[in-house]
């Protein structure tokens, strides 16, 4: 990661790790937050909230799965970001719980940049057409965009899936009121993290790539 920070010409500071526990052993996990990883992500509902209540040290807990509305209630008040809100209905649902819970989650919208049938997120045309309504949806503030790339052989070719993100970031950035900024892009993985740093990635989802040496034991 600073490796790529610095060819980016970036500050470390601008890029966060969200280690992706999914499939980590709750011993990796402990050895994880020894080495200092205070940022932990986990995609299925049940599992983030059985972890949330197995790791009792202070952890930022980042939601990075598809997320159905009828599970947010699960989510909303133990997460940290909710990386994966892809509908304006989700999106309504997770401001209702965070009124009544009086918890607010940072929001990013998932794009699906890529247009695979296969993956989740708004379709770049309908955040541009729903925009509008969903800047005006309070109190949870919408931190960012997130994507995932398709798994390419070569990471270069998941560079201009970064890219698109990052300028429908800046475009949207122009039609948002001031206090929406936009700030969080949540891109890149274990295969394809730096180019994903050099393209803007202030978040980063990495799993695999943390647990390899553990696993093999
Ligand atoms: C599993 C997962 C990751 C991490 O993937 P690795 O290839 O193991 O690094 C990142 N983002 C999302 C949304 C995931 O589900």
């Amino acid at each position: 990661m600073a490796d790529a920070v610095r060819r980016a010409g970036r500050h470390e500071a601008d890029v966060r790790l969200v280690a992706v526990t999914k499939y980590a052993r709750l011993d990796w996990i402990r050895e994880l937050l020894h080495c200092g990883c205070r940022v932990l992500g986990e995609s299925r509902p049940q599992q983030f909230v059985q972890r949330v209540a197995d790791v009792e040290s202070p952890v930022e807990w980042h939601f990075i799965g598809h997320l159905q509305r009828n599970k947010a209630r699960l989510v909303v008040p133990h997460a940290g970001v909710i990386h994966s809100v892809d509908s304006l209905r989700l999106l309504e649902r997770i401001n209702q719980i965070a009124v009544e819970t009086r918890v607010t989650p940072q929001v990013l919208l998932e794009v699906n940049v890529s247009g695979e049938s296969t993956k989740q997120g708004f379709v770049p045309e309908t955040l541009e057409r729903e925009w509008s309504q969903l800047v005006e949806l309070s109190p949870v503030p919408l931190a960012g965009l997130m994507t995932m790339a398709p798994a390419y052989d070569d990471p270069e070719q998941a560079r201009p899936v970064f890219r698109a993100l990052r300028q429908l970031r800046d475009h949207l950035v122009t039609r948002s009121p001031v206090e929406v900024s936009l700030g969080e892009l949540s891109m890149g993985m274990s295969g394809d993290f730096e180019v994903a740093i050099e393209e803007g990635a202030t978040l980063v989802r990495v799993g695999s790539a943390l647990f390899e040496g553990l696993s093999a034991e």
